[in-house]
């Protein structure tokens, strides 16, 4: 960032005022642009004991494989956001349950946030974001071709708390 977004002013790095930490700040009209972490909110969309992966079309990590998702619009709740991610990236219109994975990633500034879904039909399909949509039984699963190590070990607990018929909340970090 080098130009002030609200008068154009030469922006500036400094610690404001009863701030503890440095900032990006318009010398001039003095608005301070925070830089803070942003949310990844995807699902892992079931239907029966199939769950459904895309196979990304766009960069980062074109050409592997994950569950949808994305980064929130403002305006948007959490669900909301994995919702419509899943219906970008996959053309599947599930019906999102509870939280699953929260995955804190501090050294890119992210949090990721994976909610089980049920698919109550199996319209799905390829999109401008996924060259290819499919279901997938646990034993397929392409585990050397998964594009995120947030969506490969949330793929992982819910392999295993399936196994054990109780899905639970997961904190995790990277
Ligand atoms: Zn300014």
């Amino acid at each position: 960032m080098k130009y002030c977004s609200h008068c154009r002013a030469d922006i500036v790095v400094t610690i404001p005022p009863g701030d503890n930490r440095e900032r990006y700040t318009c010398p001039a009209c003095d608005f301070i642009f925070y830089d803070n972490p942003r949310i990844v909110a995807g699902c892992i969309p079931i239907y029966g004991d199939q769950i459904l992966l895309c196979k990304r079309s766009i960069e980062p990590r074109s050409g592997y494989w994950t569950l949808p998702a994305g980064f929130m619009e403002n305006g948007e709740t959490t669900q909301q956001g994995a919702w419509r991610e899943t219906y970008e990236e996959s053309m599947a219109k599930v019906e999102v349950g509870q939280l699953f994975s929260v995955c804190n990633v501090p050294r890119i500034n992210q949090v990721h946030m994976f909610y089980l879904a049920q698919m109550t039909n199996a319209t799905f399909g390829a999109t401008s974001e996924s060259s290819d949509v499919a279901l997938f039984s646990s034993q397929d699963i392409p585990w050397d071709e998964i594009a995120f190590a947030t969506v490969k070990q949330t793929l992982e607990r819910f392999l295993a708390d399936r196994d054990q018929n109780q899905f639970q909340l997961h904190h995790l970090e990277f």
